[in-house]
Order: structure tokens, then C-alpha cells, then sequence
């Protein structure tokens, strides 16, 4: 058993900036292939540049994964030019905050055709590969307000409740065929989706986590790493907070 990644290949979505850069580097680190996937070409190519600097493999994919036949062409895609396909890392998300009240029904579709919609069509695209080879990671990125809601949030939060149910199911299904299937509850993380958080409610934030400090990218890159390796084969369904301990 190890944790090392060495000849696996790995489609991390929304990888171009944030989070799934964090997550990219992390499982490059491990020797992973990465597939820097995003609908920014600039930033996809820089995350290119960072794997190769790193002295690991990667290329890049356009996909807008809200799109079926976006989330179809950058699996397809990846197997053709890379060989194969281990890992699938859903991480792309936007946000679209707004009380519910005021909500537009084009911010409600638009969150959760990237949110919910957008997991499931990556997951759909790769789990026949995946069930014919008999193995497949998969690792979807959810959040704290899965739970508990959060004021300002109603798509978003019910695109990430979603994404749990959808993870668990996933595991169920796909158990027997070698294939885990797991969610990560980011806590608060330095990124662009949180740096438009004006500079008291970030004091707050902070605040209320134990660590003392938001997380980074690679706070979430460490621990998917480990479930994308073979250490982690006997876990799924599993839903994990990585937050530093933070308190809602
Ligand atoms: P981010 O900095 O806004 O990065 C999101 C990335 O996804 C960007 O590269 C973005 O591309 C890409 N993207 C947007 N729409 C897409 C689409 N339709 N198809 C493919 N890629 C798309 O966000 P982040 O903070 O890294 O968040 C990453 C994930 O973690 C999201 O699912 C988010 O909900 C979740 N999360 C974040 C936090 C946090 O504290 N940051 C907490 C909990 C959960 P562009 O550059 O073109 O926008």
C-alpha cells in the first residue's frame, strides 16, 4: 500500500485557479498524470505550466462542465491522449449569492447546472470506463452549508446537499466495482471565491475556526491525495471537513 500516484491519471475540473489548483498540485506532487481542466484557457495553461515546473505530466481540456457534452469530451479526451483515467476530482463551483427572496431563477439554474448538475455529468461520463476497469477514485467537493443551509446561499446550498447525495450514491452503486466515492467539506479557503469577503466577515470567519487561520488550496489537495491513493481503498461514502476546525 502506498500513497503514490505514479502512473495514475487524474481529471481535476475547475483546476485552472483555487482550490483545484491546490488539488491538482498535490496529486502531481504524488506523481499523478493531471488533467487541468477549466473554461479559462489562460488560467488552465498556466496550471499546465505550474505541473511542469514541478517536473510533473500534465495537459489541459477545455470543459464547461455544466454541459453534457463538455463533461463527455474531456473524459473521452483524457482517456485518448492520456491512456487511461483513475481519478475524478469535481471541483468546480461558482457562486451566486443572494437572499432567496431575491433570488433570480437564472442565479437559482445557474449555480446548480455548475454546482449539481455539473458533478453528475462528469461522474456519468467516466463511471462505465471506470466500472469496466474495475477502479476509480472519485473525490466531489461540497460544502458546510450541505447541512445546515446559509443565509444568502439557497442554490448553492442545495447544489452542495446535492452533491453529497449524490457522492453517497455513487459509492453505493459502485462499491463492488472497485470504485470509491467521497466528498470534502472545505471550511473557509483562501481563494478568489472568498477574497470578495469584505475584511470584518473574514475577521469573523477566521474567528470561528480553531486553527486560527483559513485554510489554503492545499489543505484540500493533501487530503484528496490521500483518498485518491491506495491507502485510502477501503474508504467511500465518506463526507470529510476540512476546515481547521471550523465552527458554524
Ligand atoms: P474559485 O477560486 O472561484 O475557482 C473556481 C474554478 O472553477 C475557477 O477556475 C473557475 O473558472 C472554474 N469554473 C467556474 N465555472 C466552471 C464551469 N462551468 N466549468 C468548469 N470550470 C468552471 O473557487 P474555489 O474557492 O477554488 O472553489 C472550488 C470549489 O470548492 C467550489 O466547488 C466551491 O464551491 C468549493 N468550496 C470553496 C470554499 C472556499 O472557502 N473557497 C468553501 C467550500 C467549498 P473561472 O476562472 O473562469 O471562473
Amino acid at each position: 500500500m502506498s500513497r503514490d500516484l505514479s502512473g495514475k491519471v487524474a481529471i481535476v475540473t475547475g483546476s485552472g485557479r483555487g482550490i483545484g489548483l491546490g488539488i491538482a498540485k498535490k496529486l502531481c506532487e504524488k506523481g499523478a498524470t493531471i488533467v487541468i481542466s477549466d473554461v479559462n484557457e489562460e488560467n488552465a495553461k498556466a496550471g499546465v505550466a505550474a505541473m511542469e515546473e514541478m517536473g510533473g505530466k500534465a495537459i489541459y481540456i477545455l470543459a464547461d462542465v455544466s454541459k453534457y457534452e463538455q463533461a463527455e469530451n474531456l473524459v473521452n479526451t483524457a482517456i485518448d491522449k492520456l491512456g487511461g483515467l483513475h481519478i475524478l476530482v469535481n471541483n468546480a463551483g461558482i457562486n451566486k449569492d443572494r437572499m432567496m427572496h431575491k433570488m433570480s431563477v437564472d442565479d437559482w439554474n445557474a449555480v446548480i447546472s455548475v454546482n449539481l448538475t455539473g458533478v453528475f455529468n462528469c461522474m456519468r461520463s467516466a463511471i462505465n470506463y471506470m466500472r469496466e476497469q474495475e477502479y476509480g477514485r472519485i473525490v466531489n467537493i461540497s460544502s458546510a452549508s450541505y447541512l445546515n443551509g446559509n443565509i444568502g446561499q439557497a442554490n448553492y446550498a442545495a447544489a452542495k446537499a446535492g452533491v453529497v447525495a449524490l457522492t453517497r450514491t455513487c459509492a453505493k452503486e459502485n462499491g463492488k466495482k472497485n470504485i470509491t466515492c467521497n466528498a470534502i467539506v472545505p471550511g473557509f479557503i483562501d481563494t478568489e471565491m472568498t477574497r470578495g469577503v469584505p475584511e470584518k466577515a473574514w475577521d469573523i470567519m477566521v474567528s470561528k475556526i480553531s486553527m486560527g487561520r483559513a485554510g489554503t488550496p492545499e489543505d484540500i489537495g493533501n487530503m484528496i491525495a490521500f483518498l485518491a491513493s491506495d491507502e485510502a481503498a477501503y474508504i467511500t461514502q465518506g463526507i470529510f471537513e476540512v476546515g481547521g476546525g471550523m465552527v458554524l
